[in-house]
């Protein structure tokens, strides 16, 4: 996947358009990540025996990667990612933009 956790990343679309933040988890299987602070969602909730207080909580939505951009550390542009093998078989992700390596 192109977007790994610990990536910072900007959101193209919805109401945090424009917004940067870092990957905190990533699913690879569904495309789909979570954003540190993004794509907030309020979810109502019951006080339960072990934890958590009743009432409304806020929580981050995983959000589907082709609503995000990955933003290069190298020269701060969000940017498209391609991909490149290394001379020892490594595959690693190149910045669109500057055409640095992110990995
Ligand atoms: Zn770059």
């Amino acid at each position: 996947m192109k977007i790994r956790k610990g990536d910072t990343v900007v959101i193209i679309a919805g109401k945090d358009r424009g917004k940067r933040g870092k990957v905190r988890r990533a699913w690879p299987d569904e495309e789909r990540v979570v954003v540190d602070g993004l794509n907030m969602i309020k979810r109502h909730s019951r006080a339960r025996r072990a934890a958590r207080q009743a009432g409304i909580i806020e929580l981050e939505a995983p959000i589907h990667v082709s609503n995000v951009m990955l933003v290069c550390e190298k020269c701060g542009n969000p940017t498209r990612v391609s991909f490149r093998f290394l001379d020892d078989g490594k595959k690693v992700r190149i910045c669109n933009s500057c055409q640095e390596m992110i990995d």
